[in-house]
């Protein structure tokens, strides 16, 4: 995903990347399986660019709870503020430096994209918000049926006598 820097004229610019280019992104810890195009919006502001843009990405991801694979569908929200020259200037925590020697005067912007899908990921990893994990007992997987392992059975001795209790008081 390469921009041009010095083909972006005033005002805004688009940019469009087709399927193969988010396919071809090296996610480090992630397989893509699919991805939409993306068009990159590109306001140019004298040395100053701003750039958003959103697009769709499926990748692999396995369940914390199950450990089963699924492929979650990640939306991309693309906002950066770059700018050109080696100085930052202005108070903003969030400004880019490019350097337009650099890399032939293209922006490389593969590093932005996969921050942002970082920062796009779910905290918790689950197949579905209902996913009924493994069981403790005999690790079979319980989204695909009950085991035969008796929750009864399965009482640690020392909780006998509370749950007793607990039936009587039923
Ligand atoms: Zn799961
Ligand atoms: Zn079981």
């Amino acid at each position: 995903m390469k921009i041009k820097i010095d083909r972006l004229k005033e005002g805004d610019n688009q940019i469009r990347f087709e399927e193969d280019s988010i396919m071809s992104l090296n996610i480090e810890d992630y397989e893509i399986v699919s991805g939409t195009g993306l068009t990159l919006n590109v306001i140019r502001n004298n040395s100053y660019l701003h750039i958003t843009g959103s697009n769709n990405i499926t990748v692999k991801e396995y369940c914390d709870r199950c450990g089963d694979e699924y492929t979650p569908d990640i939306e991309i929200e693309i906002d950066y503020v770059f700018h050109l020259g080696d100085e930052k200037r202005g108070n903003s925590d969030n400004l880019e430096i490019i350097r337009p020697e650099e890399n032939d005067g293209y922006l490389i912007f593969d590093q932005y994209y996969i921050e942002t899908f970082y920062l796009s990921l779910p905290l918790k990893k689950l197949c579905s918000g209902s996913c009924k994990g493994l069981c403790s007992q005999c690790g079979k997987n319980l989204n695909e049926g009950p085991c035969t392992c008796s929750k009864d059975e399965t009482i640690d001795p020392r909780w006998e006598k509370l749950a007793e209790i607990a039936k009587k008081q039923k």
